[in-house]
């Protein structure tokens, strides 16, 4: 794999579906590398020809699965669906790369979803104590099993049948043998965009898969929408009680590229005034703006505009670290950090730096990146982080570690610093968030967004994590079926 780094929250899975085109599957392939980053371990793609599905999912990334003319081929349609996943629940083997692909007695469906069930756990045991077998760990598979065994008659009308037995997060695009459907969550937790391409309708968790292929935006799927696409046009169902939306505030922090438009508004532009936010509320004497690349990149750009600083590329990112290093040796494990920044002495050297990230996870990059910064002579180091302390974890599709290892669920700010081996440290607080994502401060009766990895505040209830640890009672379950 890729290495990760485990000290970022990372989203989960893209998802992208694409209704009528004659080069489906080559656009599909195309949209899920706009999407690489929301998933690194597998992909797949499920397509429809008028008479067949065909399928090809595989681990690692999408060049490493769909670049080859014979693979693409062989996924003859006019529509497809696809999915990037890293996984949140279930483990990663093939059997659990969506698309997930089931017959039915009315025809095949495909299904991918970005985000969580939270309360899969406990439908997944109401089901196989009525005999569903289950094929894989995803919870995506709930789906399968809850439309199999409605008693609606249309397959619309099954989906709208699980859609409301489920809880959680999620984004869901699927295909059957005349429709490709899109689905958001009543909270619209997590994104989904309607575009076109040469007159085909497209469904991608974000807009850089649009413009990879030269498709229109046309808009934001709503939070609790259901989008049925055929021959006769797009339709568009409200199954769910109206509810207050909740967007998940991170897309806007990291997971989202900085060229996307989430729910309408620039992840770039957001990204810079949250930097400009954090310049204002925790200004310090310095000689100059690092962002920690590249994800501090745009908020770094936004402190240093409004704190009057130069901006400066003080930690160098190598960009060709990547599978080379698969299952590395102890010795090359150890490099860590190493292998993908080095600090750029030339422009640290005898300087205060603001050094600007847009989160601290557990603190072990932060640790090593300000260590490397001390080593090439900065005289001070002041980080600035572009999110509030992620003090709880998220059970929304974006995988996080448990609550004890979040540095800012054990320590306070100033331990931080002191762990991390900062001169100061300071976190733009959750209003400064909410005004550089447009509102004039968070609601704390109703807020905007889902901000709950900050304040604790889940929008929906938890029912399997309430229950206990998710993972331990997926592999209990695994070892049953
Ligand atoms: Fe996003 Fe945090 Fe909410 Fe998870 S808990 S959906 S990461 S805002």
């Amino acid at each position: 794999m890729t290495p990760m780094d485990d000290d970022k929250l990372h989203e989960e899975c893209g998802v992208f579906g694409i209704y009528r085109h004659a080069d489906s599957a080559a656009h599909t392939a195309l949209g899920l590398h706009a999407l690489q980053h929301r998933g690194q371990e597998a992909a797949g793609i499920v397509t429809y020809d008028g008479k067949q599905f065909h399928g090809h999912r595989g681990l690692g990334l999408v060049g490493e699965n769909f670049s080859s003319a014979k693979v693409i081929d062989r996924l003859r349609g006019h529509s497809a669906i696809g999915h990037n996943r890293y996984a949140t629940t279930g483990e990663t083997v093939l059997r659990n790369v969506q698309p997930l692909f089931a017959e039915f007695a009315f025809g095949g469906l495909a299904i991918a979803h970005n985000g969580n069930l939270t309360n899969a756990m406990e439908l997944r045991r109401r089901l196989i104590e009525r005999g569903c077998l289950f094929q894989s760990t995803s919870d995506s598979e709930v789906f399968i099993h809850l439309i199999a065994i409605s008693e609606h008659a249309t397959v619309v009308d099954r989906l709208l049948d699980a859609l409301h037995q489920v809880e959680g997060a999620y984004s869901l695009v699927a295909m059957t043998d005349n429709a490709l459907i899109g689905v958001r969550d009543p909270l619209g937790v997590r994104p989904l965009i309607l575009g076109t391409v040469e007159g085909a309708a497209v469904l991608t968790s974000e807009s850089c898969a649009l413009d990879i292929m030269g498709a229109e935006f046309v808009r934001d799927v709503e939070p609790g929408e259901v989008v049925v696409i055929n021959d006769s046009g797009i339709d568009s169902l409200r199954p769910f009680a109206p509810a207050a939306k909740r967007f998940c505030i991170f897309e806007y922090i990291y997971f989202a590229r900085p060229d996307s438009l989430v729910e309408g508004m620039s992840v770039y532009e957001a990204r810079k005034r949250i930097g400009a936010e954090l310049a204002r509320e925790s200004m310090v004497e310095a000689d100059l703006v690092v962002p920690v690349p590249d994800s501090g990149v745009p908020a770094a750009i936004g402190y240093a505009a409004e704190a009057g600083l130069p901006f400066e590329l003080g930690i160098i990112r190598n960009h060709y670290v990547g599978r080379t290093f698969i299952e590395p040796t102890d010795q090359i494990r150890h490099l860590g950090v190493k292998l993908k920044h080095n600090a750029n002495s030339a422009s640290l050297k005898g300087k205060r730096v603001v050094l600007v990230d847009d989160s601290i996870v557990r603190g072990t990059t932060s640790t090593k990146i300000v260590d490397m910064v001390r080593a090439a002579g900065a005289a001070e180091i002041h980080m600035r982080v572009a999110s509030p302390p992620t003090a709880y974890s998220c059970f929304y599709g974006v995988n996080t570690p448990t609550r004890d290892k979040l540095m800012a669920a054990t320590m306070d700010v100033a331990a931080m610093a002191d762990h991390i081996g900062v001169d100061s440290l300071a976190f733009v607080s959750i209003d400064g968030l909410y005004r550089a994502v447009g509102e004039a401060e968070r609601n704390a009766l109703a807020p905007q967004y889902c901000d709950a990895c900050f304040t604790g505040d889940y929008p929906t209830s938890l029912t399997d994590h309430e229950a206990g640890d998710v993972s331990r009672q997926l592999s209990l379950l695994e070892e049953a079926v």
